[in-house]
């Protein structure tokens, strides 16, 4: 779970590559960066924290030149700790090279140990730091070098990397992540992972990156190359729909708000709630989905519960602790719309269901006489292993309960969740997803091992 923002030719790079991380600051909250190129020199400034809190004028300023790559992280894999933040510079055959990541490896943990016994010495304890030491040994130009060492890399990747003299974007032959290229009022291209990026900067989306494409930019132009063959049909993450991108984003070739109301269209129609008086969401995440279950049920639409948007990572308690303190941070009820009302409360999915079990509890204390819990997607059973940050399955509710179980652990009065079926149907836009989380079915192999948890610390 991560963003990428790249800008080629643009007057003051790093500021339209400050303004783009913000448009991708849902992405990840851990760490941001910018790296920029001026003559045959790459300046970085990388922090932990929000990009409004990171950068500041003289961070900016001291961030020369017309060319920039960014990054904000939320770490999947590798500690978070300001040595992981990206982008990650290093000094490479001669010159200097940046690269900014979003996805995960698969095979980080089998790369690293042949490359640390060949004698390569890492510096992070991030699965993107493999690609450089592979760079480094390949042969030949940037893209020659990528075409050699992609195809030995597996799992997940949206790459932006700069180098004084040029900027490279990549994405995986599977396209699990979204990645995709813009134009700059100025003419000069623009990468993001999201178009919410691109619209503070007055840039225009223009087309993805293909799975399996390298699209490289220099003072001559823009060129497109091949990582390997295509695939017969991609695994872009299904997930990213669901859930984590941001709803005034186009990814996959559909546009993320309107694909979530047809998600809660077929949820309206696969799992009614009879005797309904008010829908309500559970902001920001369930928002559409709920809108379109509301409008399909014909059933009042309402903002039962509204969010702060205010609250940190930590925030102080009273000592004489509150009940559900960490929630009431989060989302407060509209007492008024939720009384003695039979209630629908749409989200986008249940995790570990700790939070969906006190929004219930909240309800019920608002005077809620029923609540129904309507679920966006199919249960989450299994971990992800190509950037989207789940815990290890003995933690998913779905994968050790039976829907009736998470029922009556939430102590709602029903609980429904969309079919893989409905799913599929409500997704429109370029076919060919990842539905692993829900399914099983990891299209990239996994290792045994790590099959019972995400990821481990490799040091
Ligand atoms: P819980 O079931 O308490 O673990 O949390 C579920 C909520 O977390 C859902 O309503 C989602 O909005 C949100 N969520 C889903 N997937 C993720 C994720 N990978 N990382 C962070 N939050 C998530």
């Amino acid at each position: 779970m991560c963003g990428v923002f790249g800008v080629w030719g643009v007057p003051e790079a790093s500021r339209i590559t400050y303004l783009g991380l913000h448009g991708l600051q849902h992405r990840g909250q851990e760490s941001a960066g910018i790296v920029t190129a001026r003559g045959d020199q790459l300046y970085s400034f990388k922090r932990m924290g929000r990009v409004a809190d990171v950068f500041n004028e003289s961070a900016l300023d001291a961030l020369p030149g017309t060319v920039a790559i960014g990054h904000v992280r939320y770490s999947t894999q590798g500690m978070s700790i300001v040595k992981n933040a990206q982008p990650f510079a290093v000094e490479f055959a001669g010159t200097s090279l940046a690269i900014a990541h979003n996805g995960n490896l698969t095979n980080a943990g089998e790369l690293r140990a042949e490359l640390e016994a060949a004698g390569s010495l890492f510096h992070t304890t991030m699965d993107t730091e493999v690609f450089v030491h592979l760079l480094a040994r390949a042969k030949g130009t940037l893209v020659d070098r990528l075409q050699k060492v992609l195809p030995r890399v597996r799992g997940a990747y949206s790459l932006l990397i700069l180098t004084p003299d040029q900027m490279v974007a990549v994405r995986d032959p599977h396209g699990f992540r979204p990645l995709i290229v813009g134009r700059a009022p100025s003419g000069g291209p623009v990468f993001a992972s999201e178009s919410s990026a691109l619209r503070l900067v007055e840039a225009v989306a223009e087309r993805e990156v293909e799975p399996g494409e390298i699209v490289r930019v220099d003072a001559d132009g823009e060129t497109s190359h091949r990582v390997g063959a295509s695939l017969p049909q991609p695994h872009q993450c299904i997930f990213e729909h669901i859930y984590f991108a941001r709803p005034d984003s186009q990814i996959f070739g559909a546009r993320v708000y309107e694909v979530r109301k047809a998600i809660g269209r077929r949820l309206a129609r696969e799992e009614p709630v009879a005797d309904a008086d008010v829908v309500i969401p559970v902001p920001d995440s369930g928002t559409a989905a709920a809108l379109g279950y509301a409008q399909e049920a014909g059933v009042p639409y309402e903002m039962g519960l509204i969010r702060s948007h205010y609250a940190g990572r930590t925030f102080i308690e009273p000592s004489s602790s509150i009940r559900h303190f960490g929630v009431k941070l989060k989302l407060s009820p509209v007492e008024h719309v939720i009384r003695d009302r039979v209630v629908v409360v749409v989200d986008d999915s249940i995790v570990r269901g700790t939070t969906s079990r006190k929004i219930v509890r909240m309800l019920r204390e608002a005077g809620a006489k029923a609540v129904h819990m309507r679920i966006a997607c199919p249960p989450t059973k299994n971990s992800c292993f190509y950037g989207i940050d789940t815990p290890t399955t003995a933690e998913l509710i779905a994968s050790t309960h039976s829907v009736d179980a998470i029922a009556d652990f939430l102590d709602a009065d029903s609980l429904a969740y969309l079919s893989i079926d409905g799913l599929h149907d409500s997704v429109t836009g370029r076919p060919g997803f990842c539905d692993a989380c829900f399914t099983g079915n990891y299209p990239v192999p996994v290792p045994q091992v790590r099959f019972e948890g995400r990821l481990t610390e490799r040091d």
